[in-house]
């Protein structure tokens, strides 16, 4: 196997104290443990605090522990939608904001996800939007506790390179109309910081912390339409699904007193995304659904995010629409040209970016990383899938080396597992169900079990699995014109028969055209679709509760 690349590491270290201190009076870190005092006995941090505590993570002045007890005081404490928007505020403005020409104004667009098991979906995203016509400048994120990263993905594709200065970004935008890109130095610093310290404190599962940390790096893109895939489900951030809607809500609302047009798609995380798991097998399995193919949950998640966001940045007349369109620049091949060209433009050779998109699934396995060994599972019962538990899946492969357990850690890269039957398939005993990649020794014996305890099987009839998504959560602003909301026995893009199954889809909202508002004679409250699962004034209630004035009374954890 190829050895994994070095993860850049960002100013800030967790280790001790670090030299002189500098000259700026805000404030100095000997004021830092007040700062923390405060949080941790509940208080509310003023602006020129978070600002300071930020200005401190940047420039080296705060240690490692303050930054950690700070995050665990606001993780326990948790902050008003105040101290999250300024927070949110300081993260973005420790590095540089993005300017792009005026024209592009409306076609920039990006979509971020609080994070999953095996959710490839921006790696297709991206270029599909650059393939529609959008720019998608965007900054993405490393593994965070067990769920993976974009970047970490990315990276396992040799030569790629996610360090790109804002002047690189702005090529790659001209040129390929979407890069994939990592904080740094220039970029949204002190999350970087705070990022790192989070995974290994303990303190990622903070409604604020996660919201600054999306936001933060959304709002340098100086983009039109933002959407938040916010995950819901055993192996979520966030398991419980009115936990997921706070957080949705939060982004929303945290995003619109920013200025930013936020929607939030509520989708299971219960069974990993697609079927495979793992950077370099997850890229794989990406390129699969760049060819028009792979695994129907994956391509409907990447065709009803990217429909919801061209509606959403008044690209596309709905969602449906904006769907098709994304599942047509899957079908005929322009997403995977956009790819194809992102990699050569952000540092793989040419030839190998070619012969990665043109070539057999099995030629592209032997152009990525792979693990020393694999090793099949059998299914220890006749039964039907009800479920395949992301959680344990995925903590194993934390274990066998596919996640960090200390900031900036290697990954090993080929590291995965491949699920080989899907939700609501019919399995006998002993038929193999999922083959896992490692590079050490066998899979130990609470290995196995953790492995074998992930695969639920019930006594019913095969059936179909259900979609991934289940609610959009919009932006406050003008009411929708046409809000369409899908209908039992449709499916949430709309956009392709081969995803059209049986599925019982969970409730969902659609978003308004952006241009709903200045279209002033559009009816509140406009039409419903026939066969309107949700009435509008349930969206209303969304919308309104996703605005920050007057902001809710209790902390968000
Ligand atoms: N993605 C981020 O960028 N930050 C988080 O905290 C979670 C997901």
């Amino acid at each position: 196997m190829a050895s994994p690349p070095a993860i850049p590491v960002v100013p800030g270290n967790l280790s001790g104290p670090r030299g002189l201190q500098p000259p700026e009076p805000l404030p100095p870190s000997r004021q830092l443990p007040e700062l923390i005092r405060k949080k941790r006995d509940g208080g509310h941090l003023s602006e020129a605090d978070i600002r300071g505590f930020v200005r401190a993570v940047v420039d080296g002045s705060a240690q490692g522990a303050q930054i950690g007890a700070m995050l665990m005081a606001i993780r326990l404490r948790g902050m008003d939608p105040e101290e999250t928007a300024v927070l949110t505020q300081a993260l973005a403005r420790s590095g540089q904001k993005l300017e792009w020409p005026e024209a592009w104004h409306p076609h920039l667009v990006d979509k971020h996800s609080t994070g999953g098991v095996g959710d490839k979906v921006s790696l297709v995203l991206a270029p599909a939007l650059a393939a529609c016509g959008c720019k998608v400048p965007m900054i993405s994120g490393r593994g965070l506790g067990h769920t993976g990263g974009t970047l970490d993905k990315l990276e396992s594709i040799p030569g790629f390179n996610v360090v790109q200065s804002p002047e690189q970004m702005k090529l790659l935008l001209e040129q390929v109309g979407c890069c994939i890109v990592g904080q740094s130095e220039k970029l949204v610093p002190a999350d970087g910081v705070l990022y790192a310290a989070r995974d290994v404190t303990a303190t990622v599962d903070s409604l604020p912390l996660v919201t600054a940390s999306i936001l933060s790096k959304k709002v340098v893109e100086g983009l039109s339409a933002l959407i938040v895939d916010v995950k819901f489900g055993e192996a979520a951030l966030f398991p419980d699904q009115e936990q997921a809607r706070e957080l949705a809500r939060t982004l929303v609302g945290v995003g619109a007193a920013l200025g930013l047009r936020v929607a939030a798609a509520l989708t299971a995380m219960d069974s990993p995304l697609g079927r495979s798991v793992g950077h370099s097998l997850e890229v794989e399995e990406a390129l699969l659904c760049l060819d028009g193919a792979g695994p129907p949950d994956l391509r409907e998640l990447v065709t009803g995010l990217g429909g919801a966001l061209l509606w959403l940045s008044g690209q596309a007349e709905a969602q449906a629409r904006g769907a098709a369109r994304v599942a047509a620049a899957l079908d005929d091949g322009s997403a995977r040209g956009r790819f194809q060209q992102m990699l050569a433009a952000q540092g793989v050779k040419p030839a190998l970016a070619r012969a990665l998109c043109s070539g057999s699934p099995a030629r592209r396995r032997q152009l990525l990383p792979g693990a020393r060994d694999q090793e099949e599972l059998r299914a220890p019962a006749d039964g039907t899938v009800e479920r395949i538990r992301a959680l344990p899946l995925a903590l194993v492969l934390h274990e066998l080396g596919a996640g960090r357990s200390r900031a900036g850690e290697p990954l090993r890269l080929g590291v995965g597992a491949e699920l080989l039957v899907a939700v609501g398939q019919r399995l006998r005993r002993g038929t193999p169900w999922l083959r896992v990649h490692r590079d050490g020794a066998a899979l130990s014996g609470s290995q196995r079990r953790a492995l074998q305890g992930a695969l639920v099987l019930s006594d019913r009839a095969p059936f179909a699995a259900p979609s991934p998504l289940a609610e959009l959560i919009l932006p406050p602003g003008p009411a929708p014109e046409a809000a369409q909301v899908r209908t039992p026995g449709s499916v949430w893009t709309g956009a392709d028969p081969r995803t059209a199954g049986p599925r019982e889809p969970r409730a969902c909202r659609t978003p308004p055209p952006r241009d709903a508002g200045r279209r002033a004679a559009a009816p509140r409250g406009g039409r419903e679709g026939p066969g309107v699962a949700g009435p509008l004034s349930r969206l209303h209630r969304v919308r309104a509760r996703a605005s920050l004035a007057p902001p809710p009374p209790r902390d968000l954890r």
